[in-house]
């Protein structure tokens, strides 16, 4: 009976971290709802819809001008990009 039990556990304990699960593409973490996380310290990315100062783009090599994502914990701005390095939106990623 307790054996069940812990077996139960074992593969709900799998399928929760399966789903949890972050892949990396286009230079951030996905997760399996498509959400961007921070490629340092996996922390759910904001979109930052304002436009980004050219201080901001040539500190962190931001590629367009574009939404970026931004890490609250790391303080950094990313920028998606492609397996041609070129930038993309949030919805062009969310694509593939
Ligand atoms: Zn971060």
């Amino acid at each position: 009976m307790s054996l069940s039990i812990n077996l139960g556990l074992i593969f709900w304990n799998i399928a929760l971290r399966k789903k949890n699960k972050l892949e990396a593409k286009f230079g951030v973490y996905w997760d399996s709802e498509l959400n961007p996380y921070c490629p340092i310290c996996k922390t759910l990315l904001i979109l930052e819809d304002l436009p980004v100062t050219e201080t901001i783009r040539s500190k962190f090599s931001l590629l367009s001008e574009k939404p970026c994502l931004y890490c609250s914990k790391c303080d950094k701005y990313f920028s998606l990009r492609n397996d041609y390095g070129l930038p993309m939106s949030l919805g062009d990623a969310k694509k593939y």
